[in-house]
């Protein structure tokens, strides 16, 4: 089986790894084909495609664009766009400067609450100074002895009713599907099962991805228990989406790691099934 993986951050965003790194790691756990999907940014693409080539691993292009739809944050990842495209890099470029003035009110709410220092606590943490997230907070929280993980940091901290959570509007679904679109790429919804949508939200929220021309959605993903596995399948084939899968690698020992989670359903439809860089993979492994 060919060993594709679609989702996963470096330090570009708020993994932990450099590009290169996430690429070598990728080439060690045996995957053929790898999307770099940093959070609002596309700055490791050039590294990690030097790397890619020099250990045979498929680069795809990607990113994951954060969105605000319904009232919820829902994230839009982009594969086999163009980093270089005008619209897509000014886009990213304007959601990374609404992050950084949510970083600022972020660390203002936790100094409210008696936590001084956040934000240059959590700018330590991030190798890349224009994408400040709630991971890198969340890091520096625990290294401060205000949580003993990131899973109990996130339930007591950054989250909607706790200290260091302020409202933020990303961009929209719209754009996000737009800008992909716009630089050659497919959208894909990531991990569905985090959204916090009732069932009916859920239906008009894949109607409003498909009418803007989204074509894929995550089936397989580090963020869904394996009992979700067959409700998104049977979802993509009734919204006729294709179907992602990526283990939103982000440190080693932190979640799943790259390239080891289950194959699709057999009866979903790849997101890349026509994609002319793993033709060549597909008829040496049908021989
Ligand atoms: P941001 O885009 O800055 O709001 O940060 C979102 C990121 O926070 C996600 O991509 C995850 O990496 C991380 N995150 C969100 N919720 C959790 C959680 N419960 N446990 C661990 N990491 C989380
Ligand atoms: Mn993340
Ligand atoms: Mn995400
Ligand atoms: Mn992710």
């Amino acid at each position: 089986m060919l060993n594709i993986d679609l989702h996963c951050h470096s330090n570009v965003s708020d993994g932990v790894l450099a590009p290169a790194d996430v690429v070598a790691r990728a080439a060690a756990n045996g995957v053929h084909a790898l999307a770099l999907t940093d959070h609002d940014d596309v700055d490791g693409l050039a590294s990690a495609r030097v790397a890619a080539d020099a250990a045979g691993v498929i680069l795809i292009p990607g990113v994951e664009i954060s969105v605000t739809w319904g009232g919820q944050t829902v994230h839009i990842v982009g594969l086999r766009i163009d980093p270089r495209h005008p619209e897509l890099a000014a886009g990213l470029g304007a959601i990374r400067k609404g992050r950084m003035a949510r970083a600022r009110r972020m660390a203002d709410d936790l100094a409210s609450h008696g936590i001084a220092g956040a934000y240059e606590g959590a700018d330590a943490h991030a190798v890349n100074k224009q994408m400040v997230g709630r991971t890198h907070f969340a890091r520096w929280l625990v290294e401060q002895g205000h949580a003993p993980d990131m899973r109990t940091t996130f339930k007591r901290f950054l989250t909607p009713g706790h200290p260091g959570f302020v409202e933020h509007e990303w961009t929209t679904l719209e754009n996000a599907v737009g800008w992909i679109r716009a630089s050659g790429g497919m959208a894909v919804i990531a991990h569905p099962g985090r959204y916090a949508f009732n069932p009916r939200q859920l239906l008009l929220f894949l109607d409003a991805f498909r009418a803007l021309g989204g074509e894929g959605i995550e089936v397989i993903t580090g963020s869904h228990h394996p009992s979700e596995y067959g409700k998104f399948a049977d979802l993509a084939r009734a919204f006729s989406l294709k179907a992602s899968r990526g283990a939103d690698f982000h440190a080693p020992g932190e979640g799943i790691d790259i390239g080891r989670l289950p194959a699709l359903p057999h009866y979903c439809k790849p997101v890349w099934q026509d994609w002319p860089e793993l033709a060549s993979h597909f008829s040496l492994t049908h021989v």
